[in-house]
């Protein structure tokens, strides 16, 4: 945890300007970090939902309605946006053929956040009729249970062995606001979040806000204030999300000072359990939306004292693991995979 960074920052000098931004209600200038940039791009409930199906082999519109129960409307401007940010390609054959998208090497990258989403879900929504995660490796014919390790010392990767800093990509930018999709709005439109390829885990990360406030308990935040200043959120809606952290136990209120009491917020066994899907969100970020190739933030992975270099392996054979060498079929509608004896 990096608490004098995050203060270090939160006293930087443009603070007129971001406050004079916000009130305009043009975007807020936050500090630079990768997860909110790749949040930006594929952080709503339905891209994460329509790209977690795409590694199951979807690329069709129809078998995405019926795989995740979308809309079509809301499917259709979902594509649109996810060709548009190049994370897939549309493929329309002549002579009245059924148009396809497969995944760009942006959206294939995506794999590791993927695998991630599916180990938590695992993790955490054991009632779960469907639950996808384990995976044949078709490599070791074990049962993959994908794991995030230090490309190094191979240790897992936990959030108290890491550290940051200022990477060179540090700076104040612009954040847009969150997309239209609120968090409720997968009920409204008539799905069901235990349909498709994610459990629980959508309905928490697929609502950017959530995320945002999620990610800052990681590099050092704790209370209200903190959020609040760190990212220019409305009171009411940070009070929202963060009642929503406690009430799905990934926050826990803790009483710090009496008369008057204030409460702080610390993360629990199940919000350190996230901490990798933020951790592959942060390098497909830096991959993809740095300026210049420059990452705002720089991981050090205490354990081994070098610059973290996240590999999402195998726990079986240890191998990482890559999208074409996993056999998902197992998990796409049916059981999931037995164990090979
Ligand atoms: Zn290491
Ligand atoms: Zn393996």
């Amino acid at each position: 945890m990096n608490g004098k960074q995050f203060t270090a920052r939160r006293g930087q000098r443009p603070e007129a300007r971001v406050r004079r931004a916000a009130s305009a209600g043009e975007g807020r200038l936050v500090p630079a970090n990768s997860v909110g940039r790749a949040l930006v791009q594929i952080g709503d409930r339905w891209s994460l939902m329509i790209l977690g199906a795409a590694f199951s082999g979807i690329e069709r519109f129809s078998d995405w309605r019926r795989q995740i129960g979308i809309a079509s409307n809301i499917l259709a401007r979902r594509l649109d946006h996810l060709v548009q940010i190049d994370c897939l390609e549309k493929a329309t054959p002549g002579a009245g053929g059924r148009a396809t998208y497969r995944l760009t090497a942006k959206g294939r990258d995506l794999y590791p956040v993927v695998l991630m989403f599916r180990r938590f879900d695992r993790a955490w929504s054991p009632g779960r009729s469907t639950r996808p995660g384990a995976h044949l490796h078709a490599a070791c014919g074990g049962v993959a249970n994908p794991e995030l390790v230090c490309g190094h010392c191979r240790a897992p990767v936990r959030a108290h062995d890491v550290a940051y800093v200022e990477g060179p990509g540090a700076r104040l930018e612009r954040m847009p606001p969150p997309m239209p999709s609120r968090r409720s709005s997968g009920a409204a439109e008539g799905a069901s979040s235990s349909a498709g390829p994610f459990g629980a885990s959508v309905d928490v990360f697929g609502d950017r806000w959530t995320q945002l406030i999620l990610g800052t308990f990681f590099l050092g935040g704790r209370r209200f204030e903190d959020i609040r200043a760190r990212w220019h959120v409305a009171t009411n809606v940070l009070s929202d999300r963060l009642k929503m952290l406690v009430a799905h136990g990934f926050l826990q209120k803790r009483v710090y000072q009496e008369n008057p009491e204030r409460s702080e917020y610390v993360l629990t066994p199940k919000a350190m359990d996230v901490y990798p899907i933020l951790v592959t969100l942060n390098q497909w970020g830096d991959r993809w939306l740095a300026t210049d190739g420059k990452a705002p933030l720089t991981l050090f992975h205490r354990s081994c004292g070098r610059t973290l270099a996240p590999v999402v392996v195998c726990s079986h054979c240890a191998a990482p693991l890559r999208g074409d060498d996993i056999d998902t079929h197992g998990t796409r509608d049916g059981p999931v995979a037995t164990p090979a004896p």
